[in-house]
């Protein structure tokens, strides 16, 4: 590629702030940001991931990816008179995490306007994620903090899609972030049963859609940074060791050695899925589509009761004892 004459490849105009390595474009700010929006818009009707009359949930968590969704949404349905959005936090029950995510959250719903929902693991399950790990219940079930959060964030997000009469479920999943988890179903032995972020109705459920699956995290980071999009850095205090940051650091050294990469795996791998119609049956005992009987996230539900009730009773009855 010939060399630039030192301003930004688009507007011919501005210092560059950024050069897009694998495509060999350099940008200015503005024009990044334009860029970015562009994809995005371009994205959403290249796969057909938003109809004009969606009632949209925005999944929002507070961390840069999210807030960058949203804020993106936002600009785009003031040209869609007849779509809404609802933004939606889940609580996990992290203190001193989730706190400052959730402030951040509305706050910047506020600003652009759109409503704002919290729903908390305690009030849908009973239970927080670190009450339930202080009380060693995860660890009785041999169960990682992320799995079981992974679990009851998605049911938590599909109860509240129905509650809110949502037709559609935005996440902010990027293009590094949906390569890792075929990656890791590859690693553990599944070809990727679907490809993740693009609409499939029937089966009763509300469908799941990635507009920033084809952005690059670091650009999304770039775009919140440049945007004076207010995110919370820190990380989630369970996240390290996880199987997906292994994957994540590996993808990441990789990309930036082999630029290109992430868009090469994602094109390949979903090239040879075969999405199969699973069947799915309500949930017996809250009645949203399963493949079993009774759906994860209300076994474990009853699971972590079960133990956080057996707990309780000895807690009860040691106090019993040291009363006397
Ligand atoms: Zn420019
Ligand atoms: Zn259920």
């Amino acid at each position: 590629m010939k060399k630039g004459n030192g301003l930004c490849d688009v507007c011919k105009g501005a210092q560059p702030i950024y050069r897009q390595v694998y495509s060999g474009v350099s940008f200015c700010d503005s024009c990044f940001k334009k860029s970015v929006e562009k994809r995005v818009r371009k994205t959403i009707s290249r796969y057909s991931l938003l109809r004009e009359d969606d009632r949209i949930l925005v999944a929002v968590s507070g961390g840069k990816d999210s807030l960058s969704l949203l804020k993106i949404l936002a600009k785009i349905e003031k040209t869609y008179p007849r779509a809404s959005l609802v933004a939606v936090s889940i609580d996990e029950g992290i203190p001193g995490y989730r706190d400052e995510a959730l402030r951040l959250a509305a706050d910047m719903c506020r600003r652009l306007g759109v409503e704002h929902r919290v729903y908390t693991f305690e009030d849908l399950f009973g239970v927080g994620l670190t009450e339930a790990m202080s009380r060693g219940i995860l660890s009785r079930l041999g169960l990682g903090a992320c799995s079981l959060c992974g679990v009851w964030r998605r049911k938590a997000i599909s109860l509240a899609a129905r509650e809110l009469k949502a037709t559609v479920v935005a996440t902010a999943h990027t293009l590094d972030d949906i390569v890792q988890t075929y990656l890791m179903d590859i690693l553990r032995g599944e070809f990727p049963k679907a490809p993740i972020g693009l609409r499939r109705e029937g089966n009763g459920i509300i469908p799941r859609v990635a507009p920033l699956r084809l952005i690059p995290e670091e650009e999304v980071v770039l775009y919140a940074y440049l945007s004076r999009v207010p995110f919370q850095e820190t990380p989630c205090p369970n996240a390290q060791n996880s199987q997906r940051d292994l994957v994540r650091t590996f993808l990441a050294q990789f990309e930036s050695r082999y630029p290109g990469s992430l868009f090469a795996a994602l094109k390949t791998i979903e090239s040879r899925i075969v999405p199969r119609e699973e069947a799915l049956t309500p949930c017996q005992v809250c009645g949203e589509p399963a493949s079993k009987t009774i759906c994860r996230a209300c076994e474990l539900e009853s699971q972590v009761s079960r133990l956080s009730g057996e707990m309780g009773q000895l807690v009860r009855a040691n106090i019993g004892v040291d009363d006397v």
